[in-house]
């Protein structure tokens, strides 16, 4: 009894939170206890509907008895096993079966898999892997690597330094980076379904980078197909293929990073399917374990990974890698959540929701304070104006709101963000619309 009520109550002073003001959460804590499907249950014992597929990860839903039973099995079989040369069949096995269905499809050759232990880590290894490149075809000289304003791309040294979301970065230093301009453009796209019209000029401003920097110091350009943090930031029309021109004129390679979209979350695979065009490298990871276990990978061309393979015959093509690459029990869950999302269709089943979450979420356009609602697939976001100046402010009390009501919502400054598991029922659609629509009117 003690134990459980431990559990329910632990003390609040030694775990340091990452993302979370530590002294508002102490006041305010929010705890979840089990997870099974589409809910989460708190210590308290209600049920919590899940909107966001824990942190964008829990693709197939929570509680999957598939991933349970694979990971016991490895934990037992063998837990652990280095990568460094030598390996294991499951790590092996893995990235086969992952390159089956690799970004692009066959035709965009994106099918040499490198594994790390997270979104952050496969983003530096992403650059690591593109400077590396570079270097191996005689262009030692590109060492900059161009990102967006607003971009997320985790928060290793690499990451902060190619992200563009100012307080991810303000007191830390950072590896040489330079950021395209990037903007919601709301004034002009506002309430658009799916892509916006405007805003594909600001593809142009990667070749005024090029301008100011010179190709010759550039090895790659990184972006978020569709960006997730800095509030569900979606690509004008065209303006993706631009920059792949742009970026193939000038020698630079294309990383999409697809931590949040990968694995079917816009209906597709992955963002390079719906958008059909195929980047050099691709970040993964949430939903390559279904988040039940951390783990990532780097998807990179044979282009890529062809060029890295000269030099004599003994020496390591590329000097990096984690303790956790290829992790057996992280592989172990992999394949197990692959099974689980071609057995289910999961990887385009939000492709069938799609106009149907679509029209959900813009019935709530005309209620106070909402000045943009924003979908694409199984993303959502709904944009709230600031209150009295306090970005975040509002939306934070909409988020407390919605928890008490039953319904997990995440929010990014003023922005509500949506990305329900993609085992999510109409009728779930309903009430997550529904819950959030009364939180707005009493917000208001
Ligand atoms: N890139 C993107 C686009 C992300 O959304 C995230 C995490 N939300 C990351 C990288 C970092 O992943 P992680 O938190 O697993 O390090």
């Amino acid at each position: 009894m003690d134990q459980i009520s431990k559990a329910n109550s632990p003390s609040l002073d030694n775990f340091w939170m990452p993302f979370t003001a530590n002294r508002q959460f102490k006041a305010a804590p929010r705890l979840l206890a089990s997870a099974q499907g589409t809910y989460y249950t708190d210590v308290d014992g209600n049920k919590v509907l899940d909107g966001t597929a824990g942190l964008w990860c829990v693709n197939a839903g929570h509680g999957r008895k598939r991933i349970a039973e694979a990971v016991e099995r490895q934990l037992t079989t063998m837990d652990f096993a280095p990568t460094f040369q030598m390996g294991h069949p499951i790590a092996f096995d893995f990235a086969e079966r992952l390159a089956k269905v690799a970004p692009g499809g066959p035709g965009a050759q994106l099918d040499r898999v490198f594994f790390t232990g997270s979104g952050s880590e496969s983003v530096d290894t992403a650059l690591k892997i593109a400077i590396a490149y570079q270097r191996a075809i005689g262009q030692g000289t590109r060492t900059r690597i161009i990102g967006r304003e607003k971009g997320y791309h985790g928060v290793g040294f690499g990451g902060i330094s190619v992200g563009g979301l100012v307080n991810n970065r303000r007191v830390f230093p950072q590896i040489p980076a330079d950021h395209m301009r990037h903007t919601l453009d709301v004034d002009r796209n506002a309430f658009s379904k799916g892509l916006p019209a405007h805003g594909i000029e600001l593809a142009e401003d990667l070749e005024r980078l090029v301008g100011l920097h010179g190709a010759e110091t550039i090895a790659a350009v990184i972006v978020e197909p569709m960006s997730g943090s800095a509030g569900v930031v979606l690509p004008p029309k065209g303006y993706l293929e631009r920059l792949r021109a742009i970026a193939d004129k000038c020698g630079i390679l294309l990383i999409f990073d697809e931590v949040i979209t990968g694995f079917g979350r816009l209906g597709t695979p992955f963002a390079t399917d719906y958008f059909g065009v195929v980047p050099d490298l691709v970040t993964t990871a949430k939903g390559l374990t279904n988040g039940a276990i951390p783990m990532g990978a780097v998807f990179a061309s044979r282009k890529v990974y062809d060029a890295m393979m000269t030099g004599p015959e003994n020496a390591i093509e590329l000097f990096h890698g984690y303790t956790y690459s290829g992790h057996p029990v992280a592989s172990a869950a992999g394949i197990a959540t692959l099974e689980i999302y071609e057995e289910e269709g999961l990887l385009t089943r939000g492709a069938g929701l799609a106009e149907t979450w679509q029209e959900a979420l813009h019935s709530l356009k005309g209620l106070s304070n909402v000045v943009d609602i924003r979908n694409l697939g199984l993303v959502g976001a709904i944009e709230l104006s600031s209150r009295d100046g306090a970005v975040g402010a509002r939306a934070y009390d909409v988020f407390v709101d919605c928890f008490k009501k039953g319904l997990l919502i995440r929010v990014t400054g003023d922005t509500i963000a949506l990305s329900p598991p993609l085992i999510i029922e109409k009728d779930q659609i309903g009430t997550i619309v529904s819950i959030i629509g009364d939180a707005l009117k009493r917000a208001a």
